[in-house]
Order: C-alpha cells, then sequence, then structure tokens
C-alpha cells in the first residue's frame, strides 16, 4: 500500500513541478522569439530607411553600391527601373532558390493587396531629395513554399517621368535555425530537469512517508502484542469460567480467585494501553506544580515497603543534607514512574537483595537538575536489550516469566519523563543489578 502511495506522490510531486516548470519554459520562448522576430525587423526596417535615404540622395544606383549593401545587411535586392529589370536582379542570396521570379512576384503582390487593403501603411514622402515621391513598406513574406521566410521591403521612387523599384528580402533562415538550437537547448534541459526532479520526488517522498511506515509499522506491531498479551488471561478466564461450571462449591471459589486475578490483570494491561494511546494522541495531560521530590520520593518508598517486605528485600532511602528548592512537576506521573521503577526493581531482584533509592540536586550555573536513581542488586539488564527495554510490549528473556509484568512499564515512564522534559537511562550497578537514572529539569 505504502508503495503505491509512494510512487502516487512521486508522479503527482514530479507531475507538478514538470508542468509548472514546462509552461514556464514555453512562456519563456515564446516572449524570447516574439522579442527576436520584433527586434529583427526593427533593425530591418531601419536598414531598409538608411537604405531609402542613400537612395534618395542617388541619380544613378551603382552595382557597386547595391552589392556592397547586400553583403553589409544580408539582404537581395531586386531593381526595376521604369518597369524593367535592372541588370542587378539576380537575388544574391536567393540564387539557390528556383523560381526566383515567382518570388518576386508573389512578393509585390502580396505588397500591392496590403498597401490595398491597408494592412501596412507605406512611409511616403514628397519632394524630397531627387525624388518627387517615395514610398517603402515593410512587412513579413512567406512564399508558401512552408521552407522560407522573408521580411520584405518593397520601396517605389517617382520622379517625373521615370520610377524607381526595389524589392528587398531579408532571409529569416539564420533567425530560424537560431530559434530551433534555443528550443532543443530548452527541451533538453527540460527533460534532464523532469528527471531530475522525479529522482528528487522520489527519494523526498520516500523520506517524508518513512516516519509514516515506521508509525504503522509499530501500531500494527503494538496491536499484535496486546492481541497476545490479553489473549493468555481471556484464556484462563475462560477455562476457568468452564471448570466453575462442573466443579463443587470448595473448588468454585478457586476458580472464581482465579478469574478475579486474571481480570485485575487484564484491567492493569488496558489501563497501560490507553495511557500509552492517549499519550501518542497528545491526549496524556499533565498538571505541574510545585512539589517538594525528597517527600514524594519518601511518600512512594513508604507505600513500596511492605511488598519489598514480603520478599525479603532490603528498600533505602538517601536525601540531599541540605533542603532542595520546589521542583515544578505533576506529582502523580512522577510517583507514576517512580512506581513503575520500583515495582520492576522488586520483581527482577531475588530474595536477599537490596534497593537504593536515592535523591541528587545538581545546581549548575545554567542548568539546575534534579536526578533521582533506583538502584537493584538484581539480574541486571543485558547490554543489547538496554537499547530495547523502553519499547513497547519489550521484556528481556530473563524476565518473561514474571506474572503481571506486559512490557509496557518503562514505555509509560519514558513517556512521562519526555513530557516533563527530563531524561530516564539505564545503566549497571557496580558489583550486579540495574540502576536506572531520571533526570528533572529545575528552575
Ligand atoms: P515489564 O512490565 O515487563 O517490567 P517494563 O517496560 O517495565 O515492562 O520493563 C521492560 C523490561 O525491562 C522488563 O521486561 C525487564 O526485562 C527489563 N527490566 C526492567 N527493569 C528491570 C530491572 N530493574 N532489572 C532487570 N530487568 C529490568
Amino acid at each position: 500500500m505504502f508503495q503505491k502511495v509512494h510512487l502516487y506522490l512521486t508522479t503527482m510531486c514530479a507531475g507538478i513541478t514538470a508542468a509548472i516548470m514546462i509552461v514556464m519554459s514555453l512562456c519563456y520562448l515564446y516572449i524570447s522569439e516574439k522579442g527576436l522576430y520584433e527586434n529583427q525587423f526593427t533593425s530591418f526596417q531601419n536598414d531598409i530607411n538608411t537604405i531609402v535615404t542613400s537612395l534618395e540622395q542617388q541619380s544613378v544606383i551603382s552595382m557597386e553600391w547595391l552589392s556592397k549593401m547586400e553583403a553589409r545587411g544580408n539582404y537581395s535586392f531586386y531593381v526595376l527601373d521604369n518597369g524593367i529589370p535592372f541588370l542587378y536582379n539576380r537575388l544574391g542570396g536567393l540564387s539557390e532558390m528556383s523560381g526566383t521570379k515567382t518570388l518576386l512576384e508573389n512578393c509585390l503582390k502580396t505588397y500591392h493587396e496590403r498597401v490595398e487593403h491597408e494592412i501596412i501603411s507605406t512611409d511616403g514622402e514628397v519632394n524630397f531629395g531627387l525624388y518627387n515621391t517615395c514610398y517603402h513598406a515593410e512587412f513579413p513574406f512567406n512564399p508558401n513554399d512552408g521552407k522560407h521566410e522573408f521580411y520584405a521591403s518593397v520601396i517605389e521612387l517617382n520622379r517625373n517621368d521615370s520610377s524607381l523599384q526595389m524589392v528587398a528580402l531579408y532571409s529569416l533562415d539564420f533567425l530560424k535555425e537560431q530559434i530551433q538550437t534555443q528550443r532543443v537547448r530548452f527541451l533538453l534541459i527540460d527533460v534532464t530537469a523532469v528527471l531530475i526532479l522525479t529522482l528528487f520526488s522520489f527519494f523526498f517522498t520516500g523520506r517524508l512517508l518513512q516516519p509514516i511506515i515506521e508509525n504503522r509499522r509499530s501500531q500494527t506491531a503494538f496491536i499484535a502484542a496486546a492481541s497476545h498479551e490479553l489473549r493468555t488471561p481471556l484464556s484462563v478466564i475462560l477455562s476457568a469460567a468452564d471448570c466453575c461450571r462442573s466443579a463443587d462449591a470448595a473448588r468454585q471459589k478457586g476458580f472464581l480467585d482465579t478469574i478475579q486475578q486474571e481480570g485485575t490483570m487484564m484491567s492493569s494491561l488496558i489501563n497501560d494501553m490507553l495511557t500509552l494511546s492517549n499519550s501518542d494522541n497528545h491526549n496524556f495531560p499533565i498538571r505541574p506544580k510545585e512539589v517538594e521530590l525528597d517527600t514524594l520520593l519518601m511518600n512512594t518508598c513508604e507505600a513500596f515497603e511492605p511488598l519489598a517486605r514480603e520478599k525479603k528485600l532490603t528498600l533505602s532511602i538517601t536525601l540531599p543534607g541540605d533542603s532542595i528548592p520546589v521542583c515544578t512537576v505533576d506529582d502523580e506521573r512522577i510517583s507514576q514512574v517512580l512506581s513503575i521503577l520500583l515495582h520492576n526493581a522488586i520483581s527482577y531482584t531475588p530474595a536477599g537483595g537490596r534497593i537504593d533509592l536515592s535523591l541528587l540536586y545538581n545546581k549548575n550555573h545554567n542548568k539546575n537538575r534534579f536526578c533521582f536513581t533506583v538502584a537493584d542488586t538484581g539480574i541486571g539488564i543485558p547490554e543489547e536489550d538496554k537499547k530495547k527495554i523502553f519499547d513497547r510490549f519489550y521484556r528481556a528473556e530473563k524476565s518473561r516469566s514474571t506474572k503481571g509484568h506486559f512490557g509496557l512499564g518503562l514505555s509509560i515512564a519514558l513517556e512521562i519523563v519526555k513530557l516533563h522534559h527530563g531524561t530516564i537511562t539505564v545503566s549497571d550497578r557496580p558489583g550486579g543489578g540495574s540502576i536506572f537514572t531520571v533526570t528533572l529539569p529545575g528552575t
């Protein structure tokens, strides 16, 4: 399922970004190409204006001048003197094109059509230079051969009885080639960018999904472990209830005790699971208030004394000699942490052992810390288990047989300590056993 979501997110992420990038590239290309054509046309018009001005000053048009102009601006000229083609009509740049005559005829036809329909306006000047009238117009010319495009200009100069008509063509092949190269470059850049984006999206969405996958995995593991833990007392209850039906009055009490015992265990397990689930849903409120930690420790310790005595364990408490400041914590929750640690210490320490509870106050110039430890002389925790004991439902192999322990105590303790911005760690006690250390920030 996550694989599908991963692919979907990658496609969405890469697709949307690629679409935006392609649209922006197309807009850029459109604007840049339009600009190139417009600039070229303006420069063509300027050149034609210069040519017209120098034509107006000349009484005789020389071949040399024409070829010089052709070479300078990459133009092709065609001149009609009183309707008769001027010697210079080779249309240099277009010499390779067949149907040169048709091309010119088409160009003149387009010019006349456009002037007639007033699509283009001519610049007309009367009594200027050597000529009485001078008209010229520039326009894009497409000869319909599908290959070539031009900017064309038709210049008409009239003097008394003579007229001079000149067609200037500027081939746009070079400009089109330039645009083509630009398009290919953009295509390559876009394709590369889309590929990089897809790879990036794949890794990025993968990383984004990782916590969700982890969460789902731990949820599944939690449900599986919870079901497993609940199944055992439930099956004991069911079989005890079954036996109770056919048992005599004396034995019935024993079965009812078993049912009650297992029911209590189930209820405590369900309470633990609810606590963790509330913590996951950020529905695990702490109500901090000023608490004297030494008093809290003493009270909790006292509550566990009978249990310790019953297991023939020595329970001692060491408190700081000087008075210590109050600590702002939720006393019920911190007492719960301490109870979990003491309960574990009593459960995992064989008879004759000892449990030492101590409280320290570290006064540091920028960080004041309360620190309490629960040290026992019990079975100890193997190095490889130290990292895992705070995981939900984790129990070290040696402690599996301990009844009433579901592997949730330390995870609850960890959640509470984290809510108080503190830390909880475990280490080995020299000579055997474990030391659990809880630090809480002071004011
Ligand atoms: P449990 O209810 O099983 O004690 P916890 O989360 O409190 O669950 O502890 C997890 C595991 O850590 C225990 O099953 C046990 O293996 C180990 N553990 C915790 N406290 C001690 C201790 N004081 N001595 C030895 N092992 C301990």
